[in-house]
């Protein structure tokens, strides 16, 4: 295997030489070389006794400087730079075979030349975090639990919880069901489960395998687009074949990914189904678990450490049959994939934004090459990057264009607010529609992307604003909790009742959040429940899911959120949506700023009339002229789409170029610009009309959590030549001592420029 930029390098070389005895320095002349999760891009050479009958793939515990750490063998060789004296030895085998496969190993590689990332670290983020610690990997005995018979005290109509268990573990009609699928009720579900276990209707009883999903549901008849979608893909099995799926909000992109499971499944192989976090929800999952007949795990932020590692060695192992995740799930061994779906493939969740910057969606199609088999990308909105692909001939296009179950797709238009007199930040005519829509009794829904009350506390007599102490930032109000609250690194302070500048009390709060636009509504519409749902009031386990529920019953009958609202979720009683800040995307400061506008608007936007009512959508704007938001309204995404790439092609920016983005940031002001002003020097030969290295620029919020941030961003004609550059760079970094004193990261591909 070759580690382009990775020369091995000796541990010892940095941290000091620890004596070793020199008895088994003569046992071997082979010598691993591993990597370990270090900021450094290197491997290093290590020797152990059997250095030859060790896998690659395997993890071994390894003295690194004066600690020990767990490492991963990617190689072997039978020479090495390192003098003999200073070689140091792995003290212990972890796995008796690979932990990584080589295939899946390889693809890392891959993806740690591509990212610029050190392999070291690439391959701990790809390993659950009990196997970056020298746990073993083993399967644990999975905890089940079943049903006996009907309990002799009779359950509580107000115990909801054991309710649900008692109906859940009913179902399966005496056969075991696995904790984790029980526990997404509740965080206290055990609790509730207790006194069913004393009173001898349930049972404990813990399996070695995961036991098998049986669907209940039988699948709808596919209307002919979703007919002809699923036999393109179900004869693609296989090979490797690129789809995007590109079809309406409600077009029945899910059904189709369900037949297309089920056809993999006939084949014995295992599908991966990669989602934005948002939409792992417990209505996705209870969806499969009624559709899908097999053995089912997810991979997502919510599970403890173990649940994750028990998780992912049903996977690794080959026993799941389905596999749904979020991001870090396309890094997961499978060794039977055969089929790989990406839902929502233009949400930004599925690039990592920190460490390890990997676009799941991409290397989740690097992986889908490799192993042979088709790849699904679905999205009412598709990336633009997507797009391009499918005209360059790279993707097969799969429309959806009409909605499933007969429901006709949401008409918007916008409203004109220049001049209006607004009610805190509504209009009169969104008021009045919104009233209309609740007489007539169905639901409607109100989209703002920000949480908390006001983005701003203004000081009337000085013009002072409330700032973060550590950002270059205006402190959110919060007015309930009576705080202010940065968003950006997460200080808070009270909510002060005069100005902390001249101390005048004439404070205004300008602008709005989620917070405020709901209690409006509520003073407005005094005898509606209304459910607000934003990063704040989905904190809590089970908060989310209860909030989610009562707009899908409609018990709530006006829905207030932020972008968590916008995804996936199906409220069959929302017929009106009003949007309040569509206008924030128009003028970002990020090349997709405007892409993410329609994109958001439109997920939005298909969250009304998913049932028999058509739908209607507001989009207040003052920018009712503004061609694109026009374009994006009157002829839909697709022509949004291609009248944006246009402007993007003239800016040679991607999809037409290759991008990158170098960062730095530190306490010292000054730090980043110098430190990128010594890359700008290193790296002036590259400069030219097919590669552009624009900066050192301040960060578009300077200063965040008391450290300045200064930015490089550099533009290519070409991926290769991107990628050239940036092992230059990273080559010189390495031995840049300023490096140290200031933190840094490659972003490739970058989706946030912020
Ligand atoms: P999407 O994933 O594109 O948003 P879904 O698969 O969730 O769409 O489908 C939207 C709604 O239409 C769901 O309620 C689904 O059960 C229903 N549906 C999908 N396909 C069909 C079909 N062929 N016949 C009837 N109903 C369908
Ligand atoms: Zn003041
Ligand atoms: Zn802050």
């Amino acid at each position: 295997m070759g580690y382009a930029g990775n020369s091995a390098y000796h541990a010892n070389a940095c941290f000091g030489h620890l004596p070793i005895s020199t008895s088994d320095s003569l046992l071997t002349n082979s010598y691993l070389q591993i990597a370990v999760p270090t900021p450094l891009y290197q491997v290093f050479d290590y020797r152990a006794r059997d250095a030859e009958a060790l896998s690659v793939g395997v993890r071994v515990l390894v003295p690194f400087g004066r600690r020990q750490v767990v490492g991963v063998v990617i190689g072997r060789s039978d020479s090495t730079d390192v003098p003999v004296d200073k070689l140091r030895t792995v003290l212990k085998v972890l796995d008796d075979e690979p932990i990584l496969p080589p295939a899946l190993l390889e693809l890392l590689n891959w993806a740690s030349r591509y990212y610029h990332h050190p392999i070291g670290d690439v391959l701990a983020s790809a390993l659950p975090v009990l196997l970056r610690r020298d746990a073993p990997a083993t399967l644990p005995r999975i905890e089940c639990y079943r049903w006996l018979r009907e309990p002799n005290h009779p359950v509580s109509a107000r115990a909801h919880v054991q309710l649900y268990l008692l109906k859940r573990l009913t179902a399966a009609s005496g056969e075991p069901v696995d904790a984790q699928s029980l526990s997404a009720v509740s965080r206290s579900w055990r609790k509730s489960l207790q006194p069913l276990i004393d009173d001898g209707a349930i049972e404990r009883q813990d399996l070695d395998a995961l036991p098998c999903n049986v669907s209940t549901d039988l699948p709808p008849v596919l209307l002919d687009e979703q007919m002809h979608a699923v036999s393109a893909i179900q004869c693609a099995l296989g090979k490797f074949q690129p789809f995007l799926l590109n079809g309406v909000t409600g077009s029945g992109k899910t059904e189709v990914y369900l037949q297309c499971i089920a056809q993999a499944l006939i084949r014995d192989e295992q599908v991966l189904l990669l989602v934005p976090e948002i939409s792992l929800t417990p209505q996705l999952m209870n969806r499969f678990q009624r559709r899908v007949s097999g053995c089912m795990v997810s991979l997502h932020s919510g599970l403890n450490d173990t649940e994750r590692l028990q998780n992912w060695m049903i996977a690794a192992k080959g026993h799941a049959d389905v596999v749904i995740g979020t991001r870090s799930a396309a890094l997961v061994p499978m060794p039977r994939l055969g089929l790989i779906v990406v839902d929502e493939e233009h949400d930004g969740s599925l690039k990592q934004q920190d460490g390890f910057r990997y676009n799941a969606r991409d290397f989740a199609l690097m992986r889908a090459q490799k192993q042979q088999c088709p790849i699904v990308l679905g999205s009412a909105t598709p990336s633009f990057e997507s797009l391009n692909n499918v005209t360059a001939g790279r993707y097969l296009e799969l429309r959806l264009s009409i909605r499933a179950g007969g429901a006709q797709a949401p008409m918007l238009s916008l409203l004109d607010i220049r001049r209006q007199k607004l009610h805190e930040g509504l209009s009169e005519r969104l008021l009045s529609a919104i009233g209309e829509h609740l007489e007539a009794g169905r639901q409607a829904l109100v989209f703002i992307n920000r949480r908390g009350f006001a983005p701003t506390l203004l000081c009337n007599d000085c013009g002072a604003s409330a700032t973060c102490k550590r950002c270059d930032a205006h402190m959110t109000v919060h007015a309930k909790r009576q705080q202010l609250r940065c968003h950006h690194c997460g200080a808070d302070r009270p909510l002060p009742p005069a100005c902390e500048t001249c101390l005048s009390a004439e404070l205004d709060f300008i602008g709005f959040g989620t917070e405020r636009i709901s209690n409006a509504l509520q003073e407005r519409f005094p005898d509606v429940p209304i459910a607000r749902i934003d990063r704040d009031t989905t904190r809590n386990k089970g908060a989310l899911e209860a909030q989610l529920q009562a707009a899908t019953s409609g018990t709530a009958r006006l829905l207030v959120g932020t972008q968590m609202l916008a995804k996936g979720h199906h409220f069959p009683g929302v017929t009106l949506v009003g949007i309040l800040d569509a206008d924030r995307g128009l003028f970002g400061t990020d090349f997709r700023s405007l892409e993410h506008m329609g994109q958001l608007v439109l997920q939005v936007a298909g969250r009304a009339g998913r049932e028999a009512e058509r739908g209607e959508v507001l989009i207040q704007t003052r920018n009712p002229d503004n061609p694109m938001l026009q374009t994006l309204v009157r002829d839909g995404y697709p022509a949004f789409a291609q009248a944006a790439l246009t402007e993007r092609k003239i800016a040679m920016l991607p999809p037409y170029a290759f991008v990158a983005l170098v960062r730095a940031e530190a306490t010292e002001p000054r730090a980043p610009h110098i430190f990128l002003d010594r890359i700008i020097d290193e790296l002036s030969n590259w400069q030219g009309p097919d590669l552009m290295i624009l900066g050192p620029a301040p960060a578009p919020m300077e200063r965040r959590g008391g450290r300045y941030r200064a930015q490089l961003f550099i533009q290519a004609e070409r991926r290769a030549r991107l990628n050239a550059c940036l092992k230059d760079l990273t080559a010189f970094i390495d031995k840049l001592p300023e490096a140290r004193r200031t933190r840094w990261s490659i972003d490739v591909d970058p989706v946030d420029l912020f």
